[in-house]
């Protein structure tokens, strides 16, 4: 699938050749969007360049915590919603909140890397990414 299609930088917009954006469910969307609906899909190789790479990954960090917020918002609210009202119309209005805050954070959506950013060299964040993933599988369990 890789190889010799055209790769785009997510960032700058340009041309480039760099880390590969992994394909996830909402680049997909996306992906299925522009090619049935808008008609407009170029299925370009999304990557982030090296020069970009710095301003991606605080973009990304941000994207994330932000994330976090809103699932954990959305989630309090949900139950707080349902133990006040226990009822059908409580619990589907909790999944609605939920379902908007999502959406609400694909507003800034920043998808992330196919291969682990230690493979760039000279930027500081090469080195906590590993260990952010470790962190995260343990959060997981
Ligand atoms: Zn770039």
């Amino acid at each position: 699938m890789k190889g010799k299609k055209k790769s785009v930088c997510i960032v700058c917009g340009k041309p480039k050749k760099g880390i590969a954006v992994h394909e996830d469910h909402v680049i997909f969307a996306i992906r299925w969007f522009k090619t049935n609906i808008t008609k407009n899909a170029n299925n370009n190789g999304l990557v982030v360049c090296k020069e970009c790479y710095p301003k991606y990954a605080k973009e990304r960090r941000r994207y994330t915590s932000r994330l976090s917020l809103y699932i954990g918002i959305g989630v309090i609210f949900a139950i707080l919603l349902i133990i006040s009202t226990p009822s059908l119309g409580s619990a589907l209005a909790a999944i609605g909140v939920l379902v908007f805050l999502y959406a609400l954070s694909l507003l800034s959506y920043i998808p992330r890397l196919e291969l682990e950013a230690q493979q760039l060299t000279g930027t500081g964040e090469a080195v906590s990414a590993p260990a952010q993933r470790r962190r995260k599988l343990q959060n997981n369990k």
